[in-house]
């Protein structure tokens, strides 16, 4: 689809030209049933995926689990090197989601205690780090006039937890819890387009960045904006619904953007 048939885009192009009363039916019209969610003349922005885009989640579940290990050893009197074993050892194996209802069976605790250490693992402030490099790729970015965005899933009080101890605040200009907008978060619409109204950018003057196919880059795309996928090195392509671009770390993304940004759309369907 080319950009230029959609009335409100050409009205960005094109200044001069007077504003057209805009109504529900034209969108509807469209084949959408909300307004445009932004309109800032001339931006341009990213939209940031968090779990395993900006920092490695595996390390937030260690950190939980260390966390929880610690109440263990100071209110039930377990060993909190053997706790610690016991849960990343689960985590890893058949176990894996009922890593708490297993360390009780295998120290004798009662499950009772399951969702007490879920709320320790949930409420716990996070021992990580941002990848190397992202920082400095963020700063980039914003220098050159990219506004920044981060669109994450999961429990906002958990997320929130995460974006302090990473610091983000001051590195982007928005964040958007997205479960807060839509039961899931990503690849609803809803969540996307509380984002786009956050940085007051239209999606077609943005890009999405993320790790994963279905939540970040077939739902950005499914609203008109371009892509870019976080894949770890040696991890093997999807053969469908990939992103306009593969990248295999934060720091490759100040190049690409403005590559990526200057792609048509075409591939918007
Ligand atoms: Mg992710």
């Amino acid at each position: 689809m080319s950009l230029g048939h959609i009335p409100w885009v050409e009205r960005l192009r094109t200044p001069a030209r007077p504003p057209q009363p805009w109504t529900s039916a034209s969108w509807a019209a469209m084949g959408e049933r909300e307004l445009p969610v932004g309109r800032r003349r001339g931006g341009r922005g990213i939209i940031l995926d968090l779990d395993d885009t900006l920092y490695p989640r595996e390390r937030f579940v260690s950190s939980g689990f260390a966390a929880v290990a610690e109440f263990l050893a100071t209110a039930h009197q377990v060993d909190a090197q053997r706790a610690f074993g016991l849960l990343t050892r689960a985590h890893a194996g058949p176990q894996h989601g009922q890593e708490f209802q297993w360390l009780c069976d295998r120290t004798g605790l009662s499950r009772e205690l399951v969702p007490v250490m879920l709320d320790v693992f949930r409420r716990h402030l996070p021992a990580i780090q941002l990848n190397s490099g992202v920082a400095d790729a963020l700063r980039a970015l914003r220098s050159e006039g990219w506004r920044l965005g981060i669109l994450t899933n999961g429990l906002p009080s958990v997320q929130f937890r995460k974006v302090a101890a990473l610091g983000l605040a001051s590195l982007v200009d928005d964040i958007v819890y997205a479960e807060e907008h839509a039961v899931g978060g990503k690849p609803s619409a809803a969540a996307f387009r509380a984002i786009l109204r956050a940085l007051d950018l239209a999606p077609e003057q943005c890009l999405c960045v993320g790790d994963d196919v279905v939540r970040d880059i077939r739902g950005a795309r499914a609203l008109g904006m371009r892509t870019v996928r976080l894949v770890r090195p040696g991890a093997r392509l999807a053969a469908c619904d990939e992103a306009d671009m593969v990248i295999h770390s934060l720091r490759e993304l100040p190049g690409a953007a403005g590559l990526v940004h200057s792609m048509t759309g075409e591939h918007v369907a």
